[in-house]
């Protein structure tokens, strides 16, 4: 059975700073591959329909303006424990809160501007990955 996968996305504040490789490079050192990745400018529907479990909370107008003010970069993410290991990778949601090393304590601004997307289940992940890649962008074959 492949392992576990993820869906992350370095969002449009990680592209402006110009920070994909650096992030990208953190993750696959922590034993992440790569098995889909693209660069992609989303509409306001998609942004609304990727974070609809939020659509009644109070920034969810904010969340939606910022993940659509510029491209940014979805992957599917494939080790063993890799929903809660990429959620630890990153940090909490709020750099202030998240831990030190983590990518949004070295990266993020705030917690609105946080760097990088992690889904929170195995469950979510699957249906994440397929909001975003056609199965045949999504590689089950890589070493
Ligand atoms: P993500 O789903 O993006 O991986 P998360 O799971 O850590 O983040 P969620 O509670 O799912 O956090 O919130 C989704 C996103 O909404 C956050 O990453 C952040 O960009 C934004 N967000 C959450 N809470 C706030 C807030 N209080 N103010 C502004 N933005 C927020
Ligand atoms: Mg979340």
């Amino acid at each position: 059975m492949a392992a576990e996968r993820t869906l992350a996305i370095l969002k449009p504040d990680c592209v402006r700073k110009d920070l994909i490789g650096e992030v990208t490079r953190r993750i696959q050192e922590a034993g992440f591959k790569i098995r889909a990745m693209k660069l992609v400018q989303l509409s306001r529907a998609e942004a609304e329909g990727f974070y609809a479990v939020h659509k009644e909370r109070p920034f969810f107008g904010e969340l939606v303006d910022f993940m659509t003010s510029g491209p940014c970069v979805p992957m599917v993410l494939e080790k063993e424990n890799a929903v809660a290991d990429y959620r630890t990778l990153i940090g909490a949601t709020d750099p202030e809160e998240a831990a030190e090393g983590t990518i949004r304590k070295l990266f993020a601004d705030n917690k609105g501007q946080n760097i990088a997307h992690g889904s929170d289940s195995i469950e979510n992940g699957r249906l994440e990955a397929n909001y975003f890649f056609p199965e045949f962008e999504i590689i089950n074959n890589g070493g």
